[in-house]
């Protein structure tokens, strides 16, 4: 089989972790399979770096010196207990050296200009690929394996210039894989590529989102033509719940795309929202599957027409780090065009839009957003809107979160939602916005953050999704 694995930063968290995920694939490797790897960054590193890059605007080199340190030591610790072999330790520590020290200029230019613009933190976030990735590259060369290294520009792929949230221009980034990838692919050599990072059209670093290794793995897989993509992470697979919210969630063995795309787009952070795009029209069957219980067949992500399941509820997810915006004005009322308005202003600054919601009256809209972008999406609303005579107040939320409850076989099930508020409200919970997507396959609702997990528990609870 042509198989493409992404490793997520728990299973390259640590040495001894990166030594198992070389011997994953030299051991799928050497079964037959042909295998490509993208990897994430070690478990919290991305967050920190953007941490202190956010910091480094007001900090000095002191405190750039201290962060490049403990983070030269993490890589080179790593390096130790991942590699045996003394000169692929050399030629990876070499890497980790050399990155670091870019990274320390980089920094430093930061705190001299002190400001931190979407292209350059997006330069400072690829550092934690840059420097994991060379490692899992020694660890399974350490496995006397063929392998060669990429960065995510290497390897093709090209993107727009929506720093961040950079989106892969395909026909492009195909065409570029297959050249610079194809060949040793095809060869059996392992091409291990960075996940998360790219380049657009003229060379400069971009990102495509956060969780964006999965999507770096699904673009590498409709390239090379895989026959499955398999995303390695620290759960068993897609559940009803994040685990970490409901300790009895269960494993779901088989999703179609469509469900699994709802719960990625819904689901935080089990999947990269996009991810699924670019298998989907190849129908290249996605795995979500644990590393450290690599036996288990995970969950099957496929094209199949209708779930095997009757459970009409599948999952329920929590959405934090979201926020809510309200745009109303009573000249807004039978004023064609007065929703395209707010639309196209946030579409023009790239600022994605969760969930809406209007009321029959028209005078107010209601929109969720990424929490880190609702300064961008108050101005830029309120520079096109206010004092034009249709919009008259523009406010926000940021202590709010959003609950979805998603299964494809909702669709045309009566009372779902009846029996999904009642919960919300025997709990004593207030609900502040809701929206059903005309697709029937989620109903999604904004509660006060406070309330997220509690709500979570109570409808997996109502649903029995511990006995699905
Ligand atoms: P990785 O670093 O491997 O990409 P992520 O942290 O991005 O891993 O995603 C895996 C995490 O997603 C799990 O540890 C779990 O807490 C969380 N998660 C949220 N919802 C779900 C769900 N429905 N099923 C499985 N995991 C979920
Ligand atoms: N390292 C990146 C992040 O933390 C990408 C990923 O892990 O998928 O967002
Ligand atoms: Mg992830």
């Amino acid at each position: 089989m042509k198989l493409v694995m992404k490793f997520g930063g728990t299973s390259v968290g640590t040495g001894k972790n990166i030594r198992h995920v070389a011997d994953l694939v030299a051991q799928y490797s050497t079964e037959g399979n042909r295998v490509a790897v993208v990897v994430s960054a070690m478990a919290g590193v991305t967050n920190h770096l953007i941490e202190v890059a956010c910091q480094a605007k007001k900090s000095d080199e002191k405190h750039i010196e201290v962060f490049a340190r403990e983070l030269r030591q993490k890589h080179l610790e790593a390096i130790s207990t991942a590699i045996s072999d003394k000169s692929v330790q050399k030629e990876a520590s070499e890497i980790i050296e050399k990155t670091i020290s870019e990274l320390e200029k980089v920094l430093i230019g930061i705190s001299y200009v002190g400001e931190l613009t979407p292209k350059s933190k997006d330069y400072v976030a690829s550092f934690g690929e840059r420097l994991s990735a060379p490692i899992v590259w020694g660890a399974i060369r350490d496995q006397k394996a063929e392998t060669q290294f990429f960065t995510g520009k290497e390897a093709g792929i090209v993107t727009d210039s929506n720093f961040g949230e950079a989106e892969p221009l395909m026909n492009f980034t195909t065409h570029l894989i297959r050249e610079r990838v194809g060949p040793l692919f095809e060869k059996g050599i392992i091409p291990v590529v960075t996940g998360f990072i790219a380049a657009n059209q003229d060379g400069v670093t971009t990102t495509v989102g956060r969780g964006g290794s999965d999507y770096t793995a699904t673009i590498l897989g409709s390239a090379l033509g895989a026959d499955e993509v398999w995303i390695w992470t620290d759960v068993e697979g897609i559940m009803t719940a994040d685990p970490k919210i409901v300790p009895s969630a269960k494993m779901l063995p088989e999703l179609s795309y469509q469900e699994a795309a709802e719960m990625a787009i819904f689901g935080a952070k089990a999947m990269h929202p996009r991810a699924l795009e670019p298998v989907i029209e190849a129908r290249i069957p996605v795995r979500i599957r644990s590393t450290m219980h690599p036996k288990n067949p995970g969950t099957l992500i496929t094209e199949m027409e209708k779930t095997k399941s009757s459970s009409a509820v599948k999952a329920v997810a929590l959405i934090q780090n979201v926020a809510m915006v309200n745009v109303s004005g009573a000249g807004m009322v039978g004023a064609p065009g007065s929703y395209a308005r707010i639309f196209d202003t946030l579409g023009r600054n790239g600022i994605n839009i969760m969930m809406i919601s209007t009321a029959a009256s028209e005078a107010n809209m209601s929109l969720i957003v990424k929490r880190n972008l609702l300064g961008r999406a108050l101005s830029t609303l309120e520079i096109a809107l206010l004092g034009k005579g249709v919009v008259s107040e523009i406010t926000s939320a940021e202590d709010v979160a959003v609950v979805a409850v998603m299964g494809a076989n909702m669709k045309g099930t009566r009372g779902i939602a009846s029996k999904i508020f009642a919960t919300v409200a025997t709990a004593g919970i207030n609900i502040i916005m809701i929206a059903q997507g005309s697709s029937e396959l989620n109903i999604s609702f904004v509660v006060k953050e406070k309330d997220g997990a509690a709500v979570v528990k109570a409808i997996h609870k109502e649903f029995r999704l511990d006995k699905i």
